[in-house]
């Protein structure tokens, strides 16, 4: 029993443990639940949160004996009772373990402790006696006259700490303390309002009513792009700042936080806190510090801002809610925008979704009453949306070898000739999706995945998209060794900018793709297309998430039929809301846009609905389909995918899976199948899909199933709950 000056804590650690570890720690020390403690593990230590305490008098599952103590409490604010709910319910929800999720949640262990003062460098000393390279590049990077860490220097100029380190040691570079980590500034919900039309205002209105009632909510914000939706939620992020509470803004691509960051500071007076993947050390400490002291009120960041530790979180706002890039694929696997409405009821606070083409599970949610909707009909200002035109490669298409039908390019030259801009999208990275052997008929596959090696002609390189496996392109052909045999097959919007530049060399070209370019680099690329220092845009989906490009008036989407029919229950969805986004690229101001579709299925629903611009029809045509079949959001899916490095050894271990599923009322196991991408990385793969009735608890289920089974250690086995995607 634990004495009267001591007590024992389950401490939750950020591994992927099945349970909290008891340690005993001095009565004196007064841990509540919620506090951040340093606590060893075998020969470690590490930090964790105080998960429960002990009733005094309670006996501890351990021996007492045997327990270690806490080492130390950090000076940081416990994690609030509703984010410990949250981890514990996210774990639940996708059956990770609650460290798992935890780890998620203390992304900087720099920040539990109040900022130390650091030392910063630049050079001023006199000059080291020997001067390699290296110490040339430190100089180089240290001689801006601005203060910068040892690690700061070391990275901007490629060498190892210790490199740095003798500079400093031969007094070369010159100490100083550095100024305490800039604090937050409170956002001015009046510095900059716009005068919101007669329809923005209503939605404005319902918006700051939720934030006013000051309990769960869920709306749809649902407006064609740019109708004003960002306008119409910053009223909602004002009502809530003004209320003294914290603000989450959750965007699909870090990608956009920039131009994203200006806008949002016109309209506050401050730069918000930013929170994603690009960001250093120092960076993520002041933030979620700044997030744990209330300091940071508004946060804009991608899905894992989600798991910083707000005090008094009182809004989230998914903007492109319907977008992809919101679900997280390795690791935990999990939805952001999902988990974002979970952390709105457990916190009892309003969330805003906000989108032009809502995912069919959130329309249904606002056919059900779940949740409310308000709508913005009309663009900015008498923008109008683009006049959308087909072009069926059946009969009007490019000559062979090339992929923009002639009626695209005398649009484009028109365009162009206007001095306005041309987007073309084809969401497809690279040159050419396979290069192939003219003569002996060679492809060239990756040696570890059941993947085609995607050419980047742009690096000469061959890739693959799914392990990063590459080689240099090779002259001749590996198999039959004939010379310029090799030929590309397909188009990747490398190969689209080639075609381009041939037709209008004089404009000035841009690939907005992830691969081309560094995320700084990529968001710079944004801020010179929005101010028109590009003609001519070459882009894949990057292009058409929520950017607002003023002299953009002609869109071309290359090959609409990519993403119909890969056996993805929301192929046609996702093909609907991409094409739809990027077609709303143009004509976003005074000129009115047009876009044309390249197809050779024109009769789709999907595209039929996008040229007659009839979102409604496209959707119940969805929901018949889905509830034909039961498919999400009519039904639930949850994937079991299984992987390990010999075929049978996978697909026996598969089929007895499948074998022992207890037959539930409201479940079915379909498969063991292969994958359709049956090895990743020189890993077998095969699938199960549990498909259950929309009210079914299907964790439970799959928990009952797997718990008595012991999977062989050279397997892994990874749970998807409501997957996305089907490769
Ligand atoms: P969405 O988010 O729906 O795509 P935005 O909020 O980005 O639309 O609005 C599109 C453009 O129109 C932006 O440049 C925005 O600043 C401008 N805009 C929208 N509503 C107003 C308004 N009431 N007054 C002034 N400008 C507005
Ligand atoms: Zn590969």
């Amino acid at each position: 029993m634990a004495t009267a000056d001591e007590v024992c804590v389950q401490v939750l650690l950020p591994l992927a443990l099945p349970v909290a570890y008891s340690y005993l720690a001095p009565a004196a020390m007064d841990l509540v639940p919620g506090h951040y403690v340093r606590v060893p593990l075998g020969p470690r230590q590490m930090a964790g949160v105080v998960w429960s305490i002990e009733e005094a008098g309670e006996e501890p599952e351990i021996s007492r004996d045997r327990l270690k103590y806490v080492a130390e409490r950090f000076e940081t604010p416990p994690m609030p009772e509703i984010q410990r709910r949250f981890v514990d319910w996210v774990a639940g929800y996708t059956l990770s373990a609650p460290g798992s999720i935890l780890r998620m949640c203390l992304r900087s262990t720099e920040a539990l402790s109040p900022p130390k003062p650091q030392m910063g460098y630049r050079t001023g000393g006199p000059e080291p006696a020997r001067l390699t390279p290296q110490r040339q590049r430190v100089l180089e990077a240290a001689s801006d006259n601005i203060l910068l860490r040892p690690a700061e220097l070391a990275e901007m100029a490629g060498v190892t700490m210790s490199v740095v380190r003798g500079l400093i040691d031969t007094k070369t570079l010159v100490g100083e303390v550095l100024p305490p980590l800039k604090s937050f500034d409170k956002p001015d919900p009046r510095a900059h309002q716009v005068q919101l039309s007669a329809e923005q205002a209503k939605a404005a209105t319902v918006l700051r009513a939720n934030v006013a009632a000051r309990k769960y909510s869920v709306t749809l914000l649902d407006g064609v792009t740019g109708s004003g939706k960002t306008e119409v939620y910053f009223e909602a992020i004002a009502a809530t700042v003004e209320r003294g509470q914290q603000v989450l803004l959750m965007l699909p691509e870090i990608a956009l936080t920039k131009g994203f960051v200006k806008r949002f500071e016109q309209r506050f007076g401050v730069r918000p806190a930013e929170w994603h993947s690009g960001m250093t050390a120092r960076m993520r400490q002041r933030v979620w510090r700044g997030v744990a002291l209330g300091e940071a009120r508004v946060v804009i960041g991608a899905r894992s801002a989600l798991f910083l530790p707000f005090s008094d979180l009182g809004l989230i706002v998914v903007d492109e809610e319907h977008d992809t890039a919101f679900k997280q694929e390795d690791g935990v696997i999990y939805h952001a925008r999902d988990m974002a409405v979970v952390r709105a009821t457990l916190g009892k606070f309003p969330v805003v979704l906000s989108s032009a083409t809502p995912a069919l599970e959130t329309l249904v949610n606002v056919d059900n009453e779940r949740y409310q909707s308000v709508q913005l009909t009309r663009r900015h200002a008498g923008a109008s949306y683009p006049q959308m035109d087909i072009i069926d490669l059946k009969t009007e298409g490019p000559e062979p070898q090339k992929w923009i039908a002639p009626r695209l390019v005398a649009a484009m030259a028109e365009t162009l000739g206007d001095g306005e801009q041309v987007l073309l999208f084809l969401n497809r990275r690279g040159y050419a999706p396979l290069t192939l052997c003219r003569r002996c008929g060679h492809r060239f596959k990756c040696p570890d995945c059941d993947a085609w090696l995607v050419e980047h002609r742009f690096r000469r390189q061959l890739q693959c998209h799914h392990c990063g496996f590459n080689t240099n392109r090779p002259d001749e052909c590996p198999s039959c060794q004939a010379q310029g045999s090799l030929v590309a097959c397909g188009p990747g919007v490398e190969r689209i900018a080639e075609e381009a530049v041939e037709l209008f060399p004089e404009a000035r070209l841009s690939i907005l793709s992830s691969d081309m370019s560094s995320h700084k680099s990529l968001s710079d690329m944004l801020v010179d297309i929005a101010e028109r220092k590009v003609d001519l845009i070459i882009g894949t989906q990057l292009a058409a998430k929520g950017h607002h490009f003023p002299g953009l008036t002609l869109v071309g989407i290359i090959d609409a039929d990519i993403g119909f029919g890969q056996g993805d229950p929301r192929g046609a969805e996702r093909t609907y809301q991409i094409l739809r986004q990027v077609a709303g690229r143009a004509g976003r101001e005074k000129q009115p846009g047009r876009a044309f579709i390249q197809t050779y299925a024109p009769e789709h629903p999907a595209i039929d609905a996008l040229i007659k611009g009839d979102r409604d029809a496209f959707y119940d045509h969805e929901r018949e389909v889905r509830k034909r079949s039961g498919f999400p959001p009519y039904g639930r899916l949850a994937s079991i995918i299984l992987s390990g490095p010999s075929q049978t050894g996978v697909e026996q271990f598969a089929r007895m899976l499948a074998r022992s599923a207890p037959s539930g009322d409201g479940a079915r196991v379909l498969g063991p199948a292969p994958a359709p991408i049956a090895v990743i990385r020189g890993r077998h793969r095969y699938r199960l899909l549990v498909k259950t009735k929309r009210d079914f608890n299907v964790q439970k289920y799959i928990s009952q199933w797997l718990q008595p089974l012991k999977i062989p250690s050279n397997l892994r086995l990874s749970i998807d709950v409501d997957p996305q995607s089907f490769f």
